[in-house]
């Protein structure tokens, strides 16, 4: 990218005099009515948003993707690089707010917050409550509030009236409903008359991510999960298909992360290192958030930041900028990175099986998440370069046209995948 700044500018102004004259405010003396009507016609139909949780983009390579490499090979797609950590619940809500987990405050899968307490995937009361998701906006509160209808099949922070806001069409998870029955629960809302027809649908597959992590991403488990997933988005195309959609559909695929193996052989343990009383686990795993008990603070620094062999911890205000973590009320005290292919644990929770993880640091080849974008207006056959988690964000609200929140990603970004 030549110039970046003036493109991002550019990109920024025609975004935000779209959003005001779709809102019905169309005061800016030079937006006038045909450009308007114009810049609309050029919009897709409808988009939509389908994560594969832990899919790594060498998955595209492996000879069981045909309906994925098919939507590759006639899209923009590329490695996207994820947010740290490089967790499910994080990187999801980056994905929609287009902010840094440090910034939208969803900084793991297990929090503890002073005011509201310990937020779980399992806890339904944390995981509705929208005081956990308020300092994000995701995309589908932003278009809500611009008037475009939004259904969200499945998507962390979708089953909470964030900024009190929900979207229109949304279901709450149950990991048991499988991948084609999510498709055909989308597709239903995309047959719905207009004014009730979603514009922004989100739509969310799990299996690959689990197979993942109990038999390894080199498993057979984890590549039939990626072939009945492949499956699943032939589905969703077909029924694009049958519907006349297709055309003016964009369909934009990604992940939160990749998957590395794991064994208990690697695991370094924080109560070697510091009395199990010392301190209390938040999360553990490649990565490990760590607070010490009342009055063990400097012990527990003492014995855990700085280099080990295995693994690397720093204080809350101390992790390395490119990290962009330390600053959220719920980052723990420390903050302990595992090396690749190791993690963190405790004696009382030990590693006790091979497997598959995630968590590692975001720049690491393994934890690449996948971007593909296929449909109305997409450049067909690019390879992009670049990609950051959170340059999805400005390039949804590119593509509804509507004005969004100003977040840590670059819209220049995702130019390349519309610029001719
Ligand atoms: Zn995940």
């Amino acid at each position: 990218m030549a110039n970046p700044l003036s493109l991002r500018n550019l990109l920024l102004g025609s975004a935000i005099g779209l959003g005001l004259l779709m809102s019905g405010c169309a005061t800016t003396p030079e937006m006038s009515a045909p450009v308007a009507a114009e810049a609309k016609a050029e919009l897709p139909r409808t988009v939509i948003l389908v994560s594969i949780d832990g899919f790594r983009p060498e998955y595209l390579n492996r000879g069981i993707t045909p309906n994925l490499s098919q939507l590759a090979a006639e899209g923009a797609s590329g490695a996207m690089k994820p947010s740290f950590p490089t967790i499910t619940f994080p990187n999801h809500y980056t994905l929609v707010t287009g902010l840094h987990p440090d910034h939208h405050g969803i900084v793991g899968n297990n929090m503890r917050d002073a005011e509201l307490g310990s937020f779980s995937l399992g806890n339904r009361a944390a995981v509705t409550d929208r005081r956990w998701w308020d300092d994000g906006e995701p995309i589908w509160v932003t278009a809500e509030k611009q008037g475009v209808v939004t259904g969200t099949m499945f998507w962390p922070g979708s089953e909470a009236d964030v900024r009190g806001v929900r979207p229109t069409h949304w279901a709450v998870f149950e990991q048991s409903m499988p991948g084609d029955v999510r498709v055909d629960r989308l597709l239903s809302w995309l047959d719905l008359p207009e004014g009730q027809r979603p514009r922004l649908t989100t739509l969310y597959f799990d299996l690959v991510d689990t197979m993942g992590h109990h038999h390894g991403p080199n498993s057979q488990e984890a590549e039939d999960a990626v072939k009945a997933t492949d499956a699943s988005i032939g589905r969703l195309m077909q029924g694009l298909k049958d519907r006349g959609m297709e055309k003016d559909a964009v369909v934009i695929v990604v992940s939160d992360h990749g998957m590395a193996d794991v064994s208990p052989d690697r695991v370094s343990y924080i109560d070697d290192l510091v009395p199990a009383d010392a301190f209390s686990v938040v999360y553990s795993g490649p990565v490990g958030f760590i607070n010490a008990s009342e009055g063990r603070e400097a012990e527990v620094a003492g014995a855990l930041v700085g280099k080990h062999p295995h693994m690397e911890c720093w204080r809350k205000g101390e992790i390395p900028a490119r990290f962009a973590l330390g600053t959220h009320r719920r980052v723990t005290d420390f903050v302990c990175l595992a090396e690749n292919n190791w993690v963190v644990a405790t004696r009382a929770r030990p590693l006790t099986r091979a497997g598959g993880a995630h968590g590692y640091d975001n720049e690491w080849a393994d934890m690449q998440a996948v971007f593909i974008a296929h449909g109305h207006g997409v450049v067909a056959g690019r390879q992009l370069q670049n990609l950051d988690s959170v340059d999805v964000q400005p390039l949804l609200g590119r593509l509804l046209g509507i004005e969004v929140p100003k977040g840590d990603g670059n819209p220049a970004d995702t130019l390349p995948v519309t610029k001719r």
